[in-house]
């Protein structure tokens, strides 16, 4: 699958952050980890300091999927409003979700600490916010079930907006959120794990997996064998590839990075934004001075049909922000396409499909993605050990 369109703004100024062999002879280990993402890079962390024996193949170069294509918001704002989350999935999966959405920004910041990863991590505040009259209604109760559920948000009114240069009608403010460079900081984890005893192996695709007693041989594209006790898809979007649930809606999006401007302007010095139109467009600054954007999503996949669209998602997008912050002057920069995975609630999917296999996924879908694949850590052990956690049963296949 074509999971992105060739220029993310973080590959051109990252490169290509490190290079793996690929595999050439048959080995053994614990548990195989296929995809070198940031989820994979993340279930390595969590494996590798467990003492497992872990490998991690990739079939592209290592973070070269959706993980490049990133525009990287934290949050624990989940596409799916808590309001209607508890009517869909209950109180107690709605709630906790939410929560620890909000744990998983600061879990991913020890981590971002403990590896030294330049990766132009911050903290901001959200602002959800409505344009339009009409949704500040919705918006009221998002704020009030927020509020009521402990989350730190302030109500901000046309005036409050404008003093922070955005033109819409309202907006709720929470107080954690945070920012990166998702491909540097996917990288830098993968190199530090590979330190730690990670074998990894990029350029090295997984055709088709043998089942023999407790043991699994997954075998590469290029003949060589894999024998492992446990494996770990952590294949993004391309899951679809290997679930028979049909869980995900695959999409097109599209995202914008301006010119650097000198000095990045008030609106984006501690805040990042997102609204309540369908799609929803989003709006951060980055640490080198530049305005990321995204958004204008379509409902297919097809790779040639969506990057054919980029010119034309440029000009919209453009205007679209202009209207929002008629006082900044958006020169545009780079620009990119990928594909992006909905799920019916909002929320992602953990834990083994068929719980009688071996066969572990971790997908992170949806707006969320990243801070899904940070809580999959908190739960991988237990899919590996066969013992209960919350995660596994609120995020759970067939659900
Ligand atoms: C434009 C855009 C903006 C986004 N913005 C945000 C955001 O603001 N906040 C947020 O939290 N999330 C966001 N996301 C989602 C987020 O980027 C993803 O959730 C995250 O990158 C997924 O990481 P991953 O490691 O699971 O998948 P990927 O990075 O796609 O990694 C999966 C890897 O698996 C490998 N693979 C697949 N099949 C095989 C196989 N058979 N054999 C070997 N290797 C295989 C692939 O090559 C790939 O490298 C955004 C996504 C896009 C596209």
């Amino acid at each position: 699958m074509d999971i992105r369109s060739n220029e993310p703004y973080w590959l051109i100024k990252n490169a290509l952050t490190n290079s793996y062999s690929s595999l050439k002879e048959d080995m053994s280990a614990e548990v195989l980890i296929v995809g070198g993402g940031i989820t994979g890079a993340l279930i390595a962390y969590k494996l590798i300091k467990e003492g497992k024996k872990v490998v991690l193949i990739d079939r592209r170069d290592v973070c070269n999927g959706s993980s490049a294509a990133s525009t990287a918001m934290l949050q624990y704002e989940i596409d799916a409003p808590l309001h209607e989350l508890i009517e869909q999935r209950g109180l107690t999966c709605a709630v906790a979700s939410y929560q620890n959405c909000e744990k998983a920004i600061f879990d991913l910041k020890k981590i971002v600490g403990e590896i030294k990863s330049d990766c132009q991590f911050e903290f901001k505040k959200s602002v959800y916010f409505s344009s339009t009259k009409k949704d500040v209604d919705f918006l009221e109760k998002e704020f009030e079930a927020r509020k009521q559920h402990g989350f730190k948000v302030k109500w901000l009114d046309k005036e409050k907006l404008q003093k922070l240069g955005l033109i819409a009608e309202a907006g709720i403010e929470s107080e954690s959120a945070a920012v990166m460079d998702t491909y540097k900081f996917a990288g830098d984890l993968l190199e530090y794990c590979s330190e730690k005893g990670l074998t990894i192996f990029d350029r090295t695709e997984l055709e088709s997996v043998k089942e023999e007693n407790e043991s699994l041989s997954a075998i590469t594209k290029s003949g060589f064998k894999i024998e492992v006790q446990h494996l770990v898809y952590c294949t993004g979007y391309e899951s679809v590839e290997t679930l028979k649930e049909d869980i995900v809606d695959l999409k097109s999006t599209y995202a914008l990075a301006s010119e650097a401007f000198r000095k990045i302007p008030k609106a984006f010095k501690d805040h990042i934004y997102w609204n309540t139109s369908e799609p929803y467009l989003y709006f951060r600054g980055t640490k080198d001075g530049r305005i990321i954007m995204g958004g204008g999503d379509e409902n297919f996949k097809n790779a040639k049909k969506r990057d054919a669209l980029l010119p034309k998602k440029e000009k919209n997008l453009t205007k679209a922000f202009n209207k929002c912050f008629p006082d900044i002057s958006f020169e545009l920069d780079y620009s990119w396409a990928g594909t992006f995975g909905e799920t019916k609630d909002g929320l992602p999917y953990l834990g083994k499909p068929d719980l009688d296999k071996n066969k572990h996924y971790v997908l992170g879908f949806g707006g969320n993605g990243i801070m899904f694949s940070v809580m999959g850590m908190d739960a991988i052990l237990n899919s590996l050990h066969k013992t209960p956690h919350p995660y596994l049963e609120y995020y759970k296949f067939g659900r």
